[in-house]
């Protein structure tokens, strides 16, 4: 999924220069966006204040919601470029199909990682007879020049890692969280943790300095680094933290992202992660001409066509929203 028209944000981002060493606790509260005809996200990231958090620049929250008797996710087929997409549900089922020929069906403890590499495009739909709850994340990883030209591929993980640490349970997503680290490729050092709390209680997680963080609460609430946090907003923490002080009055679900800072300056725009204004008009014009990203197979939507380029040339912008030169 991801910008499926409609609103999203023509501006852009990047990766540069300036990134604070030391902690922070900014909390940076989310926007509705409507994806596809039937579901409303809550987009966390990007924002005009944080762009990036290590190599995550796409993080949309969605549910719980009751979609018994109802449509459920319905998101066309639509292409990527330079980035890979995590798809994680906490409630529900969605079928993922690409242009690779995939049909991958992701229930709750599941990882769906698809990697558009120079571009792939992909569909998902709640099938017909699906769970009346859905919850779940959508986050996108930019990937580095080295990567982001290969070819795309798809990986779906049933098994990850699971540990005990404090009065928590975390599921190790992607990267690697205190000895445990995730069977997903990745290409650069990041991390992302299922945190959850059955009751109340505390935790004291292990993290690695060198990587900013961010935490969002997906269910109940909690006081992480001694700031409150409910479901609707995003916790920067920024770097230099060797651990993370979490505790919660009931039971509560939350979601940790870390990574390296991600030093490239970035355009994004749609559904495409690129490097200057020229190379998101060719994936846009290669999109609506049929050529590149190949199609989807099996889903009785048709593709989305890309909205219109905006007036003004798209320019890189550093990780706090300026214009990196
Ligand atoms: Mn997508």
């Amino acid at each position: 999924m991801g910008d499926s028209g409609g609103a999203f944000e023509q501006a852009v981002y990047g990766g540069t220069v300036a990134t604070e060493a030391e902690p922070q606790s900014v909390l940076l509260a989310g926007h509705d966006v409507p994806l596809g005809r039937y579901t409303t996200v809550r987009r966390l990231l990007p924002q005009r204040r944080r762009r990036l958090v290590g190599a995550w620049c796409f993080v949309d929250h969605f549910g719980p919601d009751d979609v018994s008797g109802r449509p459920g996710m319905q998101v066309p087929p639509h292409p990527h470029t330079g980035l890979q997409t995590v798809t994680w549900l906490v409630e529900g089922e969605i079928v993922h199909r690409d242009s690779l020929g995939n049909r991958q069906p992701i229930v709750p403890g599941q990882l769906n990682l698809m990697s558009s590499g120079h571009g792939i495009a992909h569909s998902e739909q709640s099938p017909p007879d699906h769970p009346p709850g859905m919850h779940g994340l959508q986050l996108w990883v930019a990937l580095p020049e080295e990567a982001r030209h290969g070819e795309p591929g798809f990986d779906h993980h049933r098994g990850l890692p699971v540990l005990r640490t404090g009065d928590a349970t975390v599921t190790v997503v992607v990267g690697e969280f205190g000895p445990a680290r995730s069977p997903a490729r990745v290409h650069t050092p990041l991390v992302a943790a299922e945190v959850l709390f059955a009751t109340a209680g505390h935790d004291r997680m292990p993290l690695e300095p060198r990587f900013e963080y961010a935490v969002l609460v997906m269910s109940g609430d909690a006081q992480v680094a001694g700031v409150s946090v409910s479901p609707g907003a995003l916790l920067y923490l920024g770097r230099g933290r060797s651990d993370l002080a979490v505790h919660v009055p009931g039971p509560a679900r939350l979601f940790l992202l870390g990574g390296e800072p991600f030093a490239e300056p970035l355009v994004m725009w749609w559904n495409f992660v690129g490097r200057s204004h020229e190379e998101i008009v060719r994936a846009r014009d290669d999109w609506m001409a049929g050529r590149r990203f190949g199609t989807v197979a099996g889903c009785a939507h048709e593709p989305l066509p890309a909205p219109p380029m905006p007036t003004v040339r798209l320019k890189a912008r550093d990780r706090f929203g300026g214009t990196a030169g």
